[in-house]
């Protein structure tokens, strides 16, 4: 005889409750755990209790069936299992008592002892299952956090909720802003432990009845619910901020993690699940946008920049398939004997319908979208292949520099597509520079430096691009194969009127000479601004004083133009700033 689990009857006849109640005893003698329910009202309520391990129901009761119970029960949250009980053996009944919820089904004139004792036991053990693999369904196993799935269910009913009590909801988006760094630094047992512990952190951090899920990867959500208005959401955010600011202990090690949060309210911004879903990631998009550890409401503007944003990426898309990518070229000239020393390759989109669109306006949407990769590929082997046409042309060797993006930087084939460019077009390593920003040598110390070395092995020159602007630590450098720093167009531009300015280009110089970099002055656009730059030293400079960026053939004109201007009287400076300033 086996420990009873406990029983719940529901039966309205007295004379089967009793044969019930006999088999019953038969299977766990004085150890049986067992209540009757004689109507179905009272066995909703003793089902609603929630005490009982298994339901033995009957068919028939009174004016309903057993079955509407049992739907009813399910549909009350009840996860017990259902035994049904009938008069008669019915292959029909038995398919819609499966449908109904329940777990069995036993002919009451045919049931023993033994049969009653493994179907309990086997309902019991079927539903544990059940109930174990519907967790599976709507749980994530590393946080146990509702998943995706159940996010949607609550989202669903709290969007109701809303509609129905007149308070408003928040539905809030979050993302580690360094998780993928972690996880490719540390590994991810690593990572799985930061998710686990912010988990906690969310958990402990929000409301009782605010509701926290994991999307996926480092994506989290929250619904809170009885707000009365965005003040409240806004309270959130920051204390889940908050939340993040301590390190989290992993190996010893003090990792430091924060997240950004995109929030839409409902109904108002939207009644509709997968439109609240967005507009949370379109805020979230922006939130990152801004910086680490920042939240962002979502609001109708950005929906319109994300909707010019589908518009333009769908147009850069066919506009690299159509070759319709241009490029333009500035020279460098040096400050000393005046000769052009190289020039940069800068990116042109010339619009059928909207005309140039600039760089800074189409490269940040090319790397969000990824496609600044074959863009930026494609800007490398035409930069080196035009190389190659202006030496076939008969003009010297021109270094041509290329700008990097981030992404790229960081993507595998770099290298494989370098490599393969130089070669193509028979090109001295040395007459390749490739112009990288302060940010993307810091975003991934280890990473970034083995890339550096690789390239410099080659033989490829490095510029750090628009220095000065980022926030690299200046004993870093040192440790880096780097060429030359470009001083930052910003502190040429007021240069000459702005002391400051032109002490931290003094700075820039100075840092140069001492780690024995090339330094070249951005933006040069006046004879003074050139002076001043000369004076500290500066080797070297780039600016609308010379040249505009200009389309390959104009530009081998203006350099031909510029060489024989320089060459009648090479010697005097007083004929270098003549002949850059024109005939
Ligand atoms: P950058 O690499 O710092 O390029 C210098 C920018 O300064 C260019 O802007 C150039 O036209 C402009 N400039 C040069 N001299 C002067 C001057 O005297 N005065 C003023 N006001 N501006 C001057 P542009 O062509 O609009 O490019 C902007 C940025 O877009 C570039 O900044 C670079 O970061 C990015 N970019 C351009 N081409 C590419 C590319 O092929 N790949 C990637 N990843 N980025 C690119
Ligand atoms: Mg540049
Ligand atoms: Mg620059």
């Amino acid at each position: 005889m086996g420990e009873s689990p406990n029983i719940l009857l529901i039966e309205d006849d007295e004379d089967d409750y009793l044969l019930a109640h006999d088999l019953l005893s038969e299977v766990f003698g004085n150890q049986l755990r067992f209540e009757w329910a004689n109507n179905w009202q009272a066995g909703l309520e003793a089902i609603s209790s929630r005490k009982h391990d298994v339901c033995l129901i009957d068919y028939r009761l009174g004016q309903r069936s057993g079955l509407d119970i049992i739907r009813d029960a399910v549909e009350q949250g009840s996860s017990i299992p259902f035994i049904l009980l009938t008069g008669q053996d019915d292959r029909e009944i038995d398919l819609e008592a499966m449908e109904a919820g329940a777990t069995d089904y036993l002919v009451k004139g045919q049931i023993s002892a033994p049969l009653l004792d493994r179907a309990i036991r086997y309902s019991i053990e079927q539903k544990k299952v059940e109930t174990r693999l519907a967790n599976m369904a709507r749980y994530d196993e590393l946080t146990g956090l509702a998943n995706r799935t159940l996010f949607r269910s609550h989202l669903v009913d709290c969007i109701s909720q809303t509609k129905r009590n007149g308070k408003v909801g928040a539905l809030l988006l979050l993302d580690l802003d360094n998780f993928k760094d972690i996880n490719d630094s540390l590994g991810h047992p690593a990572g799985d432990l930061l998710l686990k512990e912010v988990s906690v952190r969310l958990a402990e951090g929000v409301r009782e009845s605010d509701f926290v899920a994991r999307l996926g990867g480092d994506e989290f959500a929250v619904i809170a619910t009885n707000l009365n208005d965005t003040g409240g959401a806004s309270v959130l955010a920051r204390k889940i901020i908050e939340e993040m600011v301590d390190p989290v202990n992993i190996d010893d090690w003090d990792v430091f993690t924060s997240t950004s949060i995109g929030i839409t309210m409902f109904p108002q911004d939207s009644a509709d699940p997968d439109q609240l879903l967005k507009n949370a990631d379109m805020a979230l998009y922006h939130a990152k946008n801004n910086g680490r550890g920042k939240f962002q409401f979502y609001n109708a503007e950005l929906n319109a920049r994300a909707q010019k944003r589908k518009e333009m990426e769908a147009d850069l898309r066919q506009t690299l398939e159509e070759g319709g990518f241009s490029l333009h070229f500035q020279p460098k000239v040096n400050l000393l004997d005046g000769r052009v020393v190289g020039v940069e390759t800068l990116l042109r989109w010339p619009h059928p319908e909207q005309g140039m669109i600039p760089p800074d306006e189409f490269i940040p949407v090319a790397e969000v979208t990824g496609l600044i990769v074959p863009i930026g590929d494609w800007v490398l082997r035409a930069a080196c292949a035009q190389h190659a046409a202006w030496r076939d042309e008969g003009l010297p060797p021109i270094p041509v520099a290329v700008n990097l993006s981030a992404v790229q930087f960081k993507s595998p084939g770099l290298m494989d597509v370098v490599v393969q460019a130089l070669g193509d077009w028979n090109i001295e390593p040395t007459d390749l520079e490739l112009e990288i920003t302060e940010s993307m040598i810091m975003d991934n110390l280890d990473l970034t430096t083995e890339m550096l070395h690789r390239l410099h092995g080659l033989g490829v020159r490095l510029a750090i691009d628009d220095f000065g602007t980022g926030h690299s630590s200046l004993a870093y450098l040192k440790r880096f194969p780097m060429d030359c720093l470009k001083i930052d167009r910003s502190f040429v531009r007021d240069i000459v009127d702005d002391p400051d300015d032109a002490a931290i280009a003094t700075t820039i110089v100075t840092l140069a000479k001492h780690l024995r970099l090339g330094v070249v002055a951005e933006g040069v656009e006046t004879e003074s601004q050139l002076e001043i730059l000369r004076r500290q030293g500066c080797e070297e400079a780039q600016g609308y004083f010379y040249s505009r960026p200009l389309p390959p053939k104009d530009f081998a004109d203006w350099y031909r133009d510029y060489q024989r201007r320089i060459e009648v009287q090479p010697k005097t400076i007083s004929m270098i700033r003549r002949a850059a300033a024109g005939p």
